[in-house]
C-alpha cells in the first residue's frame, strides 16, 4: 500500500484553543508533480500554520514555503523559483454547501494547500522576463550539423548498398 502523507488535524483538539501545525510535505505527497510538464515541486513544502475555530468555521493562517522547479517555456532552461507565502489563509466552513469534509473529527488540509500552490504555478514559466528563447544561430548550426552528419552516414550507407547492387 502506498502511504501518502497528509496534513490533518483533529477538530476535538480545537475546542478550547487554537492549534499549531508545523512540518514538511513533499510535492509528490501533494500530488503536484504530474500536473504540469514545465513546473514541479521537487523539494519539500514547509508549512507553519495556526488553526482557530470561529463558531461555525475554521480559520487556517500561516506560512507556506516551497520552491517550484520550472523549465523555461522559451529556452527550455531549468530554473527554480522560491516562494514564501507568509500570509496564507484558508477559511473552512463547518456548515453549509461549502462545508469542509470531516472524517472521524479529522480535517485534511492537504487539498487546500495543494490547490493554492497549483494556482501559483506560472502558466508561461520564463527563466527571466527578457528571455529571448534559444539563440537562433547556434541552434540552427547544431541542427544542421547533426542533420548533415546523419545524412552523411545515411548516404554512405546507401553508397555501400549501391556498391553491392551494382
Ligand atoms: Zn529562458
Amino acid at each position: 500500500m502506498l502511504l501518502v502523507m497528509q496534513i490533518t488535524f483533529n477538530l476535538r483538539h480545537l475546542e478550547k484553543k487554537s492549534l499549531h501545525l508545523e512540518g514538511e510535505i513533499s510535492g509528490a505527497d501533494l500530488d503536484l508533480n504530474e500536473m504540469d510538464e514545465l513546473v514541479q515541486v521537487l523539494g519539500p513544502v514547509k508549512y507553519d500554520l495556526s488553526i482557530e475555530r470561529l463558531s461555525e468555521r475554521l480559520l487556517v493562517r500561516g506560512e507556506l514555503v516551497f520552491t517550484l522547479d520550472c523549465e523555461c517555456i522559451r529556452c527550455l532552461k531549468p530554473f527554480r523559483k522560491a516562494f514564501e507565502l507568509s500570509d496564507w489563509t484558508c477559511d473552512l466552513p463547518l456548515e453549509g454547501e461549502e462545508q469542509v469534509a470531516v472524517n472521524n473529527d479529522s480535517v485534511d488540509l492537504t487539498p487546500f494547500i495543494r490547490e493554492d500552490i497549483l494556482l501559483g504555478f506560472p502558466q508561461y514559466p520564463l527563466c527571466e522576463s527578457e528571455c529571448r528563447g534559444l539563440p537562433k544561430a547556434p541552434q540552427n548550426q547544431s541542427q544542421a550539423g547533426s542533420d548533415a552528419s546523419q545524412t552523411g552516414e545515411l548516404s554512405s550507407a546507401w553508397a555501400e548498398l549501391n556498391k553491392l547492387k551494382f
